[in-house]
């Protein structure tokens, strides 16, 4: 599989101008095809999400490189994610000796990928809970990253973000925008990037209340 992954992050990568090295290095290291379902492990290096149980997917691994590129963090950064998912992405931020915490809200789903990472040997802090609030007592937080999109920028995410700290997630109901939100002593300074597609975030956002 090492070979596959080479591959992935020649082609699907570097060709899309994600230059960050310890990024690149990540993606060639953690085996994406342990975190996606057996019958699609042959498939689990190439440029597309895949479908991991309960209507939910693995984002495409340029997606993850990308967002994990803008995020910017230097080893040992805290970071908070949004959607574990299968572990995948949590995996490729603890690839980069971040101090990973994520929440999932399908229980399922997170205890399958608590115990993958454990396994393969990632450190990751994983609980159940609706991310529309984030993780407050680890909080702030140098890099949040959503996985799933929310129709609007969730404040507790923000307010969680440390001065200095960038908050990446795709952010619309149909029409999705890769969103960076970058959290400055002057204020916060938002960025549209590119047109995404993420599964939708549930859960009850904080607007509702
Ligand atoms: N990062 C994951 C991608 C998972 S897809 C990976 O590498 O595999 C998005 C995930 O977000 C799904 O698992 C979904 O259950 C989860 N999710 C959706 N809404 C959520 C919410 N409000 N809080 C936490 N997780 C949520």
């Amino acid at each position: 599989m090492k070979a596959e992954r080479e591959r992935m992050v020649r082609e699907q990568i570097e060709a899309r101008q994600v230059t960050d090295e310890r990024v690149l290095r990540a993606m060639l290291e953690v085996p994406r095809h342990h975190f996606v379902p057996p019958h699609l492990q042959d498939q689990a290096y190439d440029d597309s999400p895949l479908p991991i149980g309960n209507g939910q997917t693995i984002s495409q691994p340029y997606i993850v490189a990308l967002m994990t590129e803008l995020l910017e963090l230097r080893e040992g950064a805290r970071v908070l994610e949004i959607g574990t998912g299968c572990g995948y992405q949590a995996a490729i931020l603890a690839a980069l000796k971040a101090e990973v915490y994520s929440v999932e809200i399908v229980e399922s789903l997170s205890i399958a990928a608590s115990r993958r990472l454990r396994n393969l040997g990632y450190e990751v802090t994983c609980k159940v809970g609706d991310g529309h609030q984030g993780w407050l007592e680890h909080s702030p937080y140098d890099g949040i990253l959503v996985a799933a999109a929310p129709s609007r920028i969730p404040p507790a995410l923000v307010e969680q973000l440390a001065i200095g700290g960038r908050l990446v997630l795709p952010v619309g109901d149909v029409d999705q925008q890769l969103t960076l939100m970058h959290r400055q002593e002057e204020g916060v300074h938002r960025e549209e990037l590119i047109p995404v597609r993420f599964v939708p975030m549930v859960g009850t956002p904080d607007w509702v209340h």
